[in-house]
């Protein structure tokens, strides 16, 4: 990749130029030394610009139909005049290494729409890296203008708590099954749920998604609300159809204005960002750790030490850690 002077990068992304838009993202997706510094430098420099989009996450199991909702309810965003961004969180562990099937002919409507800008996750990337460059990538698509972004998870478990953790509203869209039936939820997600669809509510599963949105609603009940003033809708959707995908435009809006009003939306940006902060010290600190030279000596022979049930964690990592702070 060719480095253009971060000023006439940021002026042009500012400008809402595309193409300047998908260069910077490599950028921020690169791991090469003087790419990272650029991106920061790009990132810092557009920081000011930042912070104007509505963040939505779209989670859920795969084959619920989350490409399919994407796709229909950006179309109906666009209509409605809203600028799109699309980012997919997809770490490569959690697909066996491989590159995504069908990210090509995923969303293709969507994907040739002037309005839209949808980006893949990266091959080869791992959690801590993805979590970085989506972080990233949602400032740089709100200083291209774009007044909504979604984040939308394609691998299953872990990815769907950090995506929690980076937006504003986290939708779940689930198939027409009742909660135990269900294959490849992480328990405890539907509790981070601002909004859940039960999608398919079509031809013969209508009657399916219809029950199981009422058992779910039944169920969110219960549980205390995550937002004061807010209680979790659940709808039935068919996203082949389109039926009820619209009016998700209302749920979203209606939910901002929700948290603006009570404070809780500027709360939310500030947990976003420290925990941010805290992931990126994390992050950083285990790098530092791993490439050491006195730990890097030991830590084969003590993670060996450690998985053959011969020494403890605890004792393992002190005297790692010993090692690390000399
Ligand atoms: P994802 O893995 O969650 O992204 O799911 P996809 O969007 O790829 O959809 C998985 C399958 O479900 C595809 O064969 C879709 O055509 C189908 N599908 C998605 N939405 C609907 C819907 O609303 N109704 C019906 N009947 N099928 C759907």
């Amino acid at each position: 990749m060719s480095m253009q002077p971060s000023g006439e990068l940021a002026a042009a992304i500012r400008a809402g130029d595309r193409r300047a838009l998908a260069r910077a993202v490599t950028l921020v997706e690169s791991t090469r030394p003087d790419h990272r510094e650029a991106a920061e430098r790009l990132v810092e420099e557009l920081l000011p610009v930042t912070g104007g989009a509505t963040r939505l996450g779209i989670s859920g199991p795969p084959g619920a139909g989350k490409s399919t909702f994407i796709e229909r309810f950006g179309l109906d965003g666009l209509k409605r005049g809203h600028g799109l961004a699309v980012l997919a969180v997809d770490p490569a562990s959690k697909r066996g290494g491989g590159a995504i099937l069908g990210d090509k002919t995923r969303m293709t409507e969507l994907s040739r729409a002037p309005g839209a800008f949808i980006r893949p996750s990266p091959a080869d990337a791992t959690m801590g890296g993805v979590a970085r460059r989506t972080r990233e990538t949602i400032l740089l698509c709100e200083a291209a203008g774009f007044d909504t972004v979604i984040v939308e998870t394609v691998g299953a478990g872990q990815s769907e708590t950090t995506v929690a953790e980076m937006v504003d509203m986290f939708v779940l869209i689930l198939p027409p099954a009742a909660g135990d039936e269900l294959q490849g939820l992480k328990r405890g997600i539907i509790e981070l749920a601002d909004l859940v669809l039960i999608n398919k509510a079509d031809g013969e599963l209508l009657e399916h998604a219809n029950r199981a949105a009422a058992d779910y609603a039944n169920a969110l009940h219960l549980i205390r609300p995550r937002v004061p003033g807010w209680g979790v809708p659940v709808r039935a959707v068919s996203a082949l159809t389109g039926s009820g995908v619209d009016v998700v435009w209302d749920d979203v809006a209606r939910f901002r204005a929700v948290l603006e009003a009570s404070g809780d939306w500027a709360r939310r940006r500030a947990e976003q960002a420290r925990a941010a902060l805290w992931t990126e010290i994390g992050d950083s600190l285990q790098a530092r750790f791993r490439d050491a030279p006195q730990v890097a000596a030991r830590l084969g022979d003590i993670e060996g030490e450690v998985m053959a049930g011969a020494r403890t964690p605890a004792d393992g990592a002190r005297e790692l850690l010993r090692l690390f702070l000399g």
